[in-house]
């Protein structure tokens, strides 16, 4: 690589350094947060890199997100060069699919095999519960589906818990039958949910050393980052991967065929970096045994212990101790800093959610005015997805640029499923999930009693429910060698008909190569669900067309980066990024302040830090506040957010906070109690009613009593031009005073339905014709703009607009048409 091996510890302290430069057996790091541990991993890999010891492809790196991959690669790629990219760097779930592509023939799968989601997999856990006549109440499925989770966590099949549960009619009697018929509902779609993909790799690993065998010889470094939040089967993934453990497993059994010179096989170079006190994930079955025990399970193995944290003030890192330090049973650790004391840490209190929202974006504002704070240098961290509402009606009514990171935001809005359904429905038509979800949608008179005949039909005639749809349509001489279907009205017979010719047509377009947006693009157009979106006077389907063309905008840009990328391998991108991990970062995103829960947070690290909603009963969580466990591991996440503020760290909370459209008055957070006092300086709002200066319309309604004048930079003090929210909570124009009095909230809906109205009348633009830069335009969602570019022809042109205080926006016209002005 022509790569000077040495100055790749340079400026690596000494225990650091003998982490980059072991060599031989196992290697665990342990380290509190921030001390360097990913680092040393991503210069391990270089350093083995340089060296020679090993190949790009020899090395494979395990993160926790795909996130953390792609950077992973990246620095590896900018310290030795770009054929580092050819590592394989990839989440466990991500690993696991591209050994599972691989030898899918050994499990007797289709390649192109489907990947449920915890959404997908529930639905067919209600299925299976129905169809063994369970009471929901008392067998709930969303309870069966996560005991079910938690079995293959552990690596228990449905055999070995049928043996375990034993007995007839009692709860896991029950559960062992609908786990069974689950995992046989499953293989029979070609489909495997999250936890398969782990359970499933481990046991290819274990049933047919020779696939084992071509893996370990492949694989001569194996390492892990994040190692306290693996799960036992993630554990046991490890083991069969690097092969540690053929001692104890003996030579005996199914391998020896193939042991000829499998003797001299030395285990792979194991590395694995963690802190138990960031411990996360147990409801995932994530266990802290995993690191605490390593040395136990890896005899020869080595410690390093890291205690410099290189990323936070002193007094952030006081703050997380003290917190952390509450918890029973951890090693106690010597985590220091010379980055010197920072500033204080400013608390909060505010008196509801919204309140706390408003304070973040003026001091946001504020930052970025004293300090030249970029909004991309900011986080803000809350425990549970459903925090986010409060914030993002605020943030977009700041006109301050942001992103949500997090699973529920994209993917598993119905629109993007309903789409997604689709495409998996065509490259699998043995998915039965996916084909029933879109069976009916858009709405074309096959409900329930049509679902149920088809059902009926396959389970008569064993086959899959797409099958019972082709052998509904069959006509002519096909009629007479096809199973009839029994009980379908004429009409209901035409619409399946109908259905089935598309999903046909939109298999031919794959098979012939078509990209995946124009598969997309197709069904959407075919089916009408775009036209029922377009024609809806419902404001929320405008986001919903939006957020449609942003799902073509990525296959359009999966097609960019893999140009023989079909249907299924867009698929399997969507389904991981979908896990832990948001949309690709779009090119200008250095400005946007990031908002993710404190699960999505671990590893990463930012300038300014906001942690919000510390009151017991939120951080930490309701449910945690009697277990003592859960409450540690509440703890443990109040560590991890604390210690991802770099410079300066906010914590906040609200008096009252709305959850399920109730009100409910929080006391502060018991981890605010263990911060020493002399760390922050606490702020407090003026009573909402003297600072908002007009009457609330009481909570839930509250929000539309819009912010405060005093605050009036909030709203004009960007100088944009009038615009609609996207969320639909407000028209903001510049300058003005925002919305007045208690009929603000119908204002704002009112206004944005008018203005949708209009551009309805007026005419649209949809394939970009005669647009230029330079004309102004309006947009149902985002308002008035000024179109600084356009790309494409056609049916994917693209126009970029600029809707005021830098919200660039790059449009699909064909889903997002503007009007000129
Ligand atoms: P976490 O537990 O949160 O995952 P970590 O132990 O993985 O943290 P890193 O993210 O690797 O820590 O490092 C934290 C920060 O400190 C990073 O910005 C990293 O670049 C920096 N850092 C680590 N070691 C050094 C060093 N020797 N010199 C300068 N900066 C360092
Ligand atoms: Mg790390």
């Amino acid at each position: 690589y022509g790569i000077d091996p040495d100055a790749l510890v340079e400026g690596l302290n000494p225990n650091q350094r003998a982490a980059v430069v072991h060599s031989g057996g196992p290697l665990l790091i342990v380290a509190g947060a921030g001390s360097g541990k990913t680092r040393v991993l991503t210069h391990r890999i270089a350093h083995l890199l340089a060296t020679g010891r090993a190949r790009p492809g020899e090395i494979l790196a395990i993160t926790f997100t795909n996130k953390a991959a792609a950077e992973m690669r990246e620095r590896v790629s900018d310290l030795v060069g770009p054929s580092a990219r050819r590592m394989w760097v990839s989440t466990f779930h991500s690993a696991c699919v591209r050994i599972l592509r691989r030898e899918h023939e050994t499990l007797g799968l289709r390649s192109s095999f489907s990947i449920y989601d915890a959404a997908d997999s529930q639905r067919l856990m209600t299925l299976v519960c129905r169809q063994l006549d369970l009471d929901p109440k008392r067998y709930p499925p969303r309870m069966f589906s996560r005991k079910v989770s938690d079995l293959k966590n552990e690596l228990i099949d449905p055999d070995d818990f049928a043996n375990q549960a034993g007995g007839t009619n009692n709860f896991d009697s029950h559960l062992a039958e609908a786990y069974r018929l689950y995992q046989d509902r499953l293989r029979q779609a070609h489909a495997l949910d999250f936890d398969d993909l782990i359970m499933s790799t481990v046991h290819l690993l274990q049933a047919f050393p020779a696939v084992a065998e071509h893996y370990r010889r492949r694989f001569r470094h194996v390492l892990v980052d994040e190692y306290q939040d693996t799960n036992h089967a993630q554990y046991a993934l490890v083991r069969e991967l690097a092969g540690v453990d053929e001692r104890e497993r003996g030579t005996s059994g199914g391998g020896q065929a193939d042991s000829a010179d499998d003797e001299g096989l030395a285990p792979a170079e194991l590395t694995v970096v963690g802190d138990a006190d960031q411990s996360i994930y147990a409801f995932r079955g994530a266990t802290i045994r995993n690191i605490l025990e390593f040395e136990d399970d890896y005899p020869q193995a080595r410690t390093i212990l890291l205690e410099q944290n290189y990323r936070s003030t002193q007094t952030i890192l006081s703050a997380a101790n003290a917190v952390i330090s509450r918890n029973a049973g951890r090693k106690a650790k010597n985590l220091w800093t010379d980055a010197g004391e920072g500033p204080l840490i400013v608390g909060y209190v505010a008196d509801s959610e919204h309140q706390e929202a408003r304070f973040i974006a003026e001091e946001i504002d504020r930052l970025g005015d004293e300090r030249g704070t970029r909004p991309g240098d900011v986080a803000i961290f809350y425990r549970t997805n459903a925090q986010s509402r409060a914030m993002e009606e605020v943030l977009v009514r700041a006109g301050l640029p942001y992103k949500v990171v997090g699973g529920t935001r994209f993917y598993e809005r119905k629109e993007i499923k309903d789409a997604v359904a689709y495409l998996r429905a065509v490259a699998n038509p043995d998915d039965a999930v996916n084909v029933r979800r879109i069976l009916n949608v858009p709405k074309r008179g096959l409900g329930d009693r049509a679902e149920s005949v088809l059902a009926t039909h396959a389970e008569k005639h064993r086959v899959s429910f797409g099958q019972a749809l082709a052998d509904a349509s069959a006509e002519g001489e096909e009629r007479d060698t096809t199973p009839e279907v029994i009980g379908l009205a004429t009409r209901a017979r035409a619409q399946v008909k109908a259905f089935h010719e598309l999903l046909t047509e939109l298999r031919d377009m794959e098979a012939s190569g078509a990209a995946p947006a124009e598969i997309l693009d197709t069904a959407l157009d075919k089916s009408g669900y775009l036209a029922e979106l377009r024609t809806s006077e419902d404001p929320q389907d405008a986001t919903r067309v939006e957020n449609l063309a942003e799902l073509h905008a990525v296959a359009d840009e999966f097609r960019e980066t893999e140009p023989e990328g079909g249907l299924g391998d867009f698929l399997e991108r969507v389904s991981l990024v979908a896990d832990t991990d948001q949309l690709p970062d779009d090119a200008d995103d250095a400005g946007q302040v990031t908002l993710m829960t404190v699960h999505t947070a671990k590893g990463l690290e930012f300038p300014v830090v906001f942690v919000t909603g510390m009151e017991d009963g939120t951080f930490p969580h309701q449910r945690s506040l009697t277990e003592e466990n859960e409450l540690s591991e509440e703890r443990r996440l109040a560590y991890v957010a604390l210690t991802r503020a770099r410079e300066r760290l906010y914590i906040s909370r609200a008096a009252v906070r709305t959850a399920f459209g109730m009100p409910h008055e929080l006391p502060a957070s018991r981890f605010l109690d263990d911060i020493p006092s002399e760390l922050v300086e606490w702020r407090r709002a003026e009573s909402s009613m003297e600072t908002l200066r007009r009457p609330r319309s009481g909570y839930g309604g509250g929000f539309g009593s819009g912010p405060p004048d005093r605050g009036g930079n909030l709203v004009g003090g960007r100088s944009g031009p009038v615009r609609t929210g996207k969320l639909g909570v407000g028209t903001t124009a510049a300058g003005s005073t925002g919305p007045t009095g208690p009929a603000a909230s119908t204002a704002s809906t009112s206004s944005a339905t008018t203005s949708g109205a209009a551009a309805k009348a007026a005419t649209k633009h949809p394939e970009g014709l005669g647009l230029d830069v330079g004309d102004k335009v309006t947009h149902d969602s985002y308002g008035l703009g000024t179109v600084v570019a356009l790309e494409g022809s056609g049916s994917s042109a693209v126009a970029k607009i600029d809707f005021g205080s830098g919200h660039l926006k790059r449009l699909l016209l064909r889903y997002s048409p503007v009007t000129k002005l």
